[in-house]
């Protein structure tokens, strides 16, 4: 079926994740970002700048249990705090979060130590190579082989090699990537190149090259 989600605050943002599994979802969204009420504004209190989170502010074990469920389905693995903020200083003294990196960038990354996988592979043993923002590289082992899952949402643009070899990238019942593999030790690499970016560079150079040949003879 084709479905639209109108809006993307939380719900539809949660609506579409979990029907782009079975359905071809497209969520428009009035705004121009993503999130909703789920946001940081910046207020002017008599020339004293300040951030504001609006939308989410309390969230516990006991009364999120779905919200928990989400997170721990997503792998959610990384937390954002601002420098110098009532939130950085929490984030600091919470022991199942330590500091992910040394810089001293406005915002400070916490990693999240109680976070599940961002991968199931249940066959043998699995051991990360990579995770570059469009890369994720996997060493994995298994006597029979099996059926590796990353948990990254399956889209268009996705593809998977086994040891170099193209293999079938296919989507498991919860929206994400899974890929067969045989028995032994492989190198899995995921890898996302948007789809169209190719034939846009080729329309674009053509386009430049046009233009060229029209100045000449102008
Ligand atoms: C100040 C504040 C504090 C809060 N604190 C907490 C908290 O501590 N803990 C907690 O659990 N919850 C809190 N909430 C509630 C929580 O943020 C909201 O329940 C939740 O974000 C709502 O998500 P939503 O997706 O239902 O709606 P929204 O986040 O409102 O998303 C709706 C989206 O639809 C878009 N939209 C609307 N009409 C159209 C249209 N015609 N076409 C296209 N797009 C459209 C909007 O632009 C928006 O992005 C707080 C809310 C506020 C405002």
């Amino acid at each position: 079926m084709r479905i639209a989600v109108v809006g993307a605050g939380v719900s539809g943002l949660v609506c579409a994740h979990v029907l782009s599994n079975e359905h071809l979802v497209t969520v428009f969204e009035a705004a121009s970002y993503l999130g909703g009420h789920t946001n940081t504004v910046e207020v002017d209190l008599d020339g004293d700048q300040q951030r504001v989170d609006t939308g989410f502010i309390v969230f516990n074990d006991h009364y999120y249990p779905n919200f928990r469920k989400l997170i721990d389905r997503l792998g959610v693995r990384w937390v954002l705090a601002i420098r110098g903020t009532p939130e950085f200083d929490r984030a600091s003294g919470m022991p199942h979060l330590r500091p992910a990196d040394s810089s001293d960038w406005f915002t400070a990354v916490f990693e999240y130590a109680r976070a599940s996988p961002q991968w199931r592979w249940t066959a043998g043993t699995v051991q990360l190579r990579e995770w570059q923002g469009k890369v994720r590289v996997f060493s994995v082992e298994s006597q029979s082989g099996g059926t590796f899952q990353l948990k990254e949402q399956w889209y268009p643009g996705w593809s998977a090699r086994i040891d170099g070899v193209a293999g079938q990238l296919g989507q498991t019942k919860d929206g994400f990537q899974e890929v067969t593999v045989a028995g032994g030790r492989h190198e899995l690499r995921f890898e996302y190149r948007a789809q169209g970016l190719r034939t846009g560079a080729l329309v674009s150079a053509l386009g430049w090259m046009l233009l060229l040949i029209v100045a000449k003879r102008g």
